[in-house]
């Protein structure tokens, strides 16, 4: 019967301690083929994962892990599992090349969220985007608010696409940042161009309340017109 914390088996796994030896053997045996795996699949660095290579991924993950451990799984039956999923991530990303349609089924389409200034709170539901998580995306490309932009577009790997307007078109927009974002109201005391904080449509208000006329919310913020910081 096996009893917790035998220390045998705890820190070897009942092994001899110098199948540590086998153990490095087969770590480098199983570096090399994730290298040459990864290279025969025709990437080079990643920045951005697609969903094939994330699935290259978690496939290769452990078949790549296992066998450099695990004395009872053996170097082949890796190898095997990585010439499968290397094949078939050919064979999915070579047929979505050739498909469209079967690779917006599986990758997704790029989503226009953004058009002339303001969200496309259609799109926006459908993707699901948090718009906390969505402004410091833009904030990282430098967006300090959505009347610089003229056209952003979610891509299938999730990177933000954005186009601007030149400097002389920029328009008052929705302040993405946070210390000014936070100071919105919903009764306005001093007439000026006020944003909306859900859409970011934008209109000149006096004084009182008023409804987005494209989101019907009534939460507003000072829009300002700051260039672009190149
Ligand atoms: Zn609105």
């Amino acid at each position: 019967m096996k009893e917790i914390f035998e220390w045998n088996r705890f820190l070897f796994n009942d092994l001899p301690a110098i199948f540590l030896v086998e153990v490095l053997v087969r770590a480098l045996i199983m570096y090399v083929i994730i290298l040459v795996a990864l290279r025969s699949s025709g990437k080079r660095g990643v920045k951005q994962l697609s969903i094939y290579e994330l699935v290259l991924i978690i496939g290769l993950g452990s078949a790549a892990g296992d066998p450099m451990f695990y004395e009872d799984v053996g170097i082949i039956p890796a190898i095997t599992v990585f010439i499968a999923i290397i094949f078939l991530y050919r064979i999915t990303t070579w047929l979505s090349g050739k498909n469209k349609k079967f690779g917006k089924i599986l990758e997704g389409k790029p989503v226009t969220l953004i058009t002339n200034g303001r969200f496309s709170i259609e799109n926006f539901k459908k993707e699901n985007l948090a718009q906390t998580e969505f402004f410091s995306e833009l904030r990282h490309q430098n967006v300090e608010h959505l009347g610089q932009i003229r056209i952003g577009i979610i891509e299938p790997t999730g990177e933000i696409s954005l186009f601007f307007y030149e400097d002389k078109d920029v328009k008052p927009g929705l302040p993405l940042i946070p210390e000014v974002f936070s100071k919105s109201v919903m009764l306005i005391s001093e007439q000026a161009v006020y944003a909306c904080t859900f859409c970011g449509d934008t209109q000149e208000i006096g004084k009182g309340l008023l409804k987005c006329p494209v989101c019907k919310r009534n939460s507003w913020v000072k829009a300002i017109n700051n260039k672009r910081q190149s």
